[in-house]
C-alpha cells in the first residue's frame, strides 16, 4: 500500500511517499525530486503509525538540502548556539533509532565534539569497555550544514555495525573496504547526503579551513 502527502518544506513542496511493507522496522529516505520515502511495517497499529510517520516527517524536514538562502542563513544561526555535546548526543539517538533500529547498542557509546582536523570529520575509538564517537569541533560552525553532521554519525555507526571498535561481530578486514560504508549508507537513505557531502568536500571545507586557520581561532 503507498499513500502520499505534500507537506511544504521552506518553500518547496515535497511529495512523501508511504510505502506500507512486511519488514521489521521502519526507515525514512530523502529521494531526489522533492521526494520523501518512508516505509513503515504492516504491523503497526494506527496510533504507531501516525506517530512514526510524524517522527520520520519530522526527522527528513531538517534535513532536506535546502535552497532558499535566507531560511538557510536563519538555520546556520539557529544552529550555532545550539551545536553541543548534548545536542550530538541527542542527534546520534535519533538517527540511531530511526535509521538503524535493528542495529544492537552493545556496550556504552560515548559522543563528543573533539579535535580541529582539517582532514576528517570524525572517529570511532574504543576506550576499554566503551566505543568513543567523536565528531571533528570545527563542525560546530554554523556555516557548515547539519547534514554533514548527520553523515558523520551515521558514518561511524556503520563502523560500529561492522564491529570496528564496537562489540560487534567483525564482518570484514578494512573498515573501509570494497565501499561498505557507503552502500550501507546509501541502503539507510544517506543517498542525496552522499552526494552533497562530495560537494561540500570539493568546494566549500577548503575555504572553511583555510578561513578556520588563518584566523588561529579556537
Ligand atoms: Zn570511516
Amino acid at each position: 500500500m503507498i499513500q502520499i502527502l505534500e507537506e511544504k518544506i521552506f518553500n518547496t513542496v515535497w511529495t512523501i511517499k508511504i510505502f506500507t511493507e512486511k519488514r521489521n522496522s521502519s526507515r525514512v529516505s530523502i529521494v531526489e525530486n522533492q521526494t520523501i520515502h518512508i516505509r513503515i511495517p504492516t504491523y503497526l497499529t494506527r496510533e504507531e503509525r501516525i506517530k512514526t510517520i510524524k517522527e520520520l516527517i519530522g526527522w527528513a524536514k531538517e534535513r532536506v538540502p535546502i535552497s532558499d538562502k535566507k531560511e538557510t542563513i536563519e538555520a546556520y544561526q539557529r544552529s550555532n548556539d545550539t551545536r553541543t555535546d548534548e545536542w550530538l548526543e541527542k542527534r546520534l539517538e535519533q538517527i540511531w533509532e530511526l535509521l538503524f533500529p535493528e542495529v544492537k547498542k552493545l556496550n556504552n557509546v560515548k559522543v563528543i565534539f573533539k579535535g580541529k582536523w582539517k582532514k576528517k570529520f570524525g572517529h570511532i575509538k574504543k576506550i576499554k569497555e566503551d566505543s568513543e564517537i567523536a565528531v571533528n569541533n570545527i563542525l560546530k560552525d554554523a556555516n557548515i550544514p547539519e547534514y554533514i553532521i548527520d553523515i558523520t554519525l551515521a558514518h561511524e555507526l556503520v563502523h560500529y555495525m561492522h564491529g570496528f571498535n564496537s562489540p560487534h561481530k567483525k564482518e570484514h578486514k578494512h573498515p573501509h573496504a570494497g565501499g561498505i560504508v557507503s552502500s550501507e549508507l546509501k541502503k539507510r537513505g544517506f543517498g542525496v547526503m552522499i552526494k552533497k557531502e562530495k560537494e561540500f568536500l570539493k568546494k566549500e571545507w577548503p575555504k572553511i579551513i583555510n578561513e578556520y586557520y588563518k584566523q588561529g581561532s579556537s
